[in-house]
């Protein structure tokens, strides 16, 4: 069956599935809560200052009140446990119809004893009377939690067939539940106990899944022989570093020897560049391009956009520029002719480095002498491009480079297959931010030190965590904060806005603009490009900073510092001093990710959503840890036994398949 002939599911709600990453009925019951509320009706004197569940019947009519623009609240009479109390609810109004005497009803909020008063959250229009799991989802505006409810109930029903990708072996060994019972449990819990046991069941399998592919991929690796021949010159490699403006630091050399080997070795190159933002991983990857060179191979270098394809590509013509090498940018923006034009030179040889995005994987380019394709900022790929890559390229060599510093133990096991080189050390003359943790109080401090910075003609990054006003949360908004910022500086700032729900095109422009200092200040969510090297930049302001994780932060931090200035980080948060305060003591992201998995707190070892398929649907690396280990160990054992027994399950048959055509 077909996601489009699930019932409730027209038109309109199918793109709005897409938009979500839905595509079929196997992605929607695998679209799993993040997390879950549990109703379990209280009496209200228990709720003082808590928040809880309350059920009850309406006593009197609703009164509205519209505060101001964007606020309203709706409040009436109401009798629970033999006594009336007072409701408000906020930003309800439209439920007016709704509030009808003598109606029995739930509520979720607080209650305060001193204005006899229970402020709702959320309204339910029935009596609970059992304790209820409700999943929550991440969802948007257009697909409502009911909607999106009423769609896995009914997938449910149907006989959607699910593979459950752990050995029947394992399975038993763990007395893990069937994965469909699992998938039902976790998106209709019976009660918490069963929810656990669903959960451990999926977190296995992901894990499981994962580690499988990280452990073929490196006996693939080891199993193949074929290699390119090199020719080179160790004296040509160090007169272009000779020639470069700069020293290279202790860990960039280090990485550079790294490739040197492995272009030596009779085995294929398969090396992961892991470095700190600003540590300087373009510049190793320059000079892999043009020892590959040497030898007369071609090279391919991507990145995740074409604004970042076009900053490599400027700065490699900068630094080739005594070379007589021919370097072209190949995006998606190009004329059919110009593309035509570069595939043939790409067939011929004429072209020697091809600068692109992603896209120069499917423009079926066919070289005359591909010998090594680079991907940077690989951490926003998962594990099934990396084997992608490799088999495009027949036998190449590939690197790919990360700004992901990642405690090793972890980087060991998640990147398992590759070779590793790590740049800790930080390009000479380099300064640490400075960063400030401050409360929103303090805000006025902040907006004089902003206005200091944009007099001296430099620029401002502020980020914020959601884009419009929402009712039921106080972060602060994109929108709201443009609104206050050209408020306070009276119009004597441009400044620009760019969040998720832009296309890429137009974020890329949004960019390109501030790049051009178009724009003095850039507000923004955490789209702002991870590798963006925007030097004019000097201060970044992060508003409730106690929303993101320490990895995702000092990433962020990682737009300003890239030059010889001052630069500034500003953390707004009244919460989470102890945590927030790790990055204003350290500029160095290994120990930060370190303390972030030390720390109480979710940790987000990969940077928030910016992970491909890095990221785990109910997986969490640092929660669940031994898990992870287990299952490498177990995943393991398992190839193992099919590469010694030859047998070739369907299970084996499914991921291998998975990894090794996928375009
Ligand atoms: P990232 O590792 O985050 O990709 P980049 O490669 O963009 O960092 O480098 C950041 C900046 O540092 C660039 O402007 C680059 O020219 C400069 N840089 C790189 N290596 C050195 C060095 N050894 N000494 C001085 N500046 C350097
Ligand atoms: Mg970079």
């Amino acid at each position: 069956m077909l996601l489009k002939d699930l019932k409730g599911v027209g038109p309109k709600t199918l793109k709005e599935l897409e938009n979500l990453g839905i595509y079929s009925l196997n992605d929607l019951l695998n679209y799993y809560p993040y997390r879950y509320q549990v109703l379990s009706p209280e009496n209200f004197g228990t709720l003082e200052e808590k928040s809880g569940c309350i059920v009850g019947k309406i006593e009197s009519n609703p009164r509205i009140s519209y505060i101001k623009r964007n606020l309203n609240r709706i409040s009436f009479r109401f009798l629970t446990s033999n006594k009336i109390i007072n409701v408000t609810i906020f930003n309800r109004a439209f439920l007016k119809n709704k509030i009808e005497i003598g109606k029995e009803i739930t509520l979720i909020g607080k209650y305060s004893s001193k204005t006899n008063t229970f402020t709702a959250s959320d309204i339910r229009f029935y009596s609970l009377t059992n304790s209820l799991v409700e999943p929550k989802y991440h969802l948007n505006k257009n697909i409502k939690s009911s909607l999106f409810n009423k769609l896995i109930a009914s997938a449910l029903t149907e006989d959607v067939p699910i593979s459950d990708y752990i050995p029947i072996y394992l399975n038993k060994t763990y007395h893990f539940i069937e994965k469909k019972e699992a998938i039902k449990e976790i998106h209709h819990p019976t009660n918490l106990n069963t929810l656990k046991k669903a959960k451990l069941k999926l977190i296995y399998e992901e894990l499981f899944v994962f580690m499988f592919k990280i452990n073929y991929l490196k006996y693939k690796n080891m199993m193949s022989h074929d290699y390119l021949k090199r020719n080179f010159k160790k004296t040509d490699i160090n007169t272009f570093i000779k020639k470069l403006p700069f020293k290279l630091t202790i860990d960039q050399e280090k990485a550079v020897n790294d490739i040197i080997n492995d272009f030596k070795d009779k085995k294929r190159m398969n090396r992961l560049i892991l470095g700190d933002v600003g540590s300087g991983k373009t510049i190793v990857a320059f000079i892999a391009m043009y020892i590959n060179h040497l030898s007369n191979y071609q090279s391919v270098l991507m990145a995740p956009t074409e604004i970042l394809a076009q900053q490599h590509y400027e700065n490699i013509i900068n630094v080739f520029q005594e070379f007589n090498l021919n370097i072209k940018l190949l995006t998606g923006s190009l004329k059919k002719s110009e593309k035509k034009q570069i595939a043939d030179d790409v067939k011929t040889g004429k072209i020697d480095i091809i600068i692109g995005t992603h896209a120069v994987l499917n423009e079926n380019l066919t070289f005359n002498n591909l010998g090594l394709v680079i991907t940077d900022e690989q951490h926003r790929f998962g594990v099934n491009q990396r084997s992608n890559l490799q088999n495009k390229g027949q036998q190449v060599d590939v690197i790919y480079l990360s700004a992901t510093p990642i405690p090793r133990t972890y980087a060991l096991t998640l990147y398992g297959d590759m070779d590793t080189s790590i740049i800790k050390s930080k390009p000479q003359g380099r300064k640490d931010i400075i960063t400030k943790l401050k409360k929103e109080s303090e805000l006025k401090e902040v907006l004089q030190h902003i206005l200091a910075e944009l007099k001296l003609g430099h620029q401002v990054y502020v980020v914020a965590p959601s884009i419009e006003e929402s009712e039921t949360t106080e972060l602060e908004n994109v929108n709201s904060l443009k609104e206050k910022f050209t408020k306070a500086f009276k119009g004597l700032v441009k400044i620009g806005v760019l969040h998720g729900r832009q296309k890429s095109s137009e974020k890329e422009k949004i960019m390109a603009d501030f790049l051009a200092k178009k724009y003095n200040i850039l507000i923004s969510t955490t789209v702002i490009e991870v590798g963006i090297d925007i030097k004019n930049a000097t201060m970044i302001v992060i508003f409730n900073a106690e929303r993101f994780g320490l990895a995702t932060l000092h990433q962020l931090r990682g737009r300003v510092g890239r030059n010889e200035l001052d630069s500034y980080c500003y953390l707004i948060s009244n919460y989470e001093k102890e945590r927030l305060e790790v990055l204003t003591r350290s500029n160095d992201g290994f120990y930060i990710s370190e303390q972030d998995f030390l720390l109480r707190g979710e940790g987000d070892v990969f940077g928030s959503r910016q992970s491909g398929d890095m990221t785990f649907k109910i997986a969490n690396l640092k929660r669940d840890y031994k898990i992870l280990l287990q299952a490498k160990q177990d995943s393991e054992q398992y190839l193992q036994e099919i590469i010694k027994n030859n047998t070739s399950s369907s299970y084996y048959n499914d991921i291998i398949k998975e990894l090794d055509f996928i375009d």
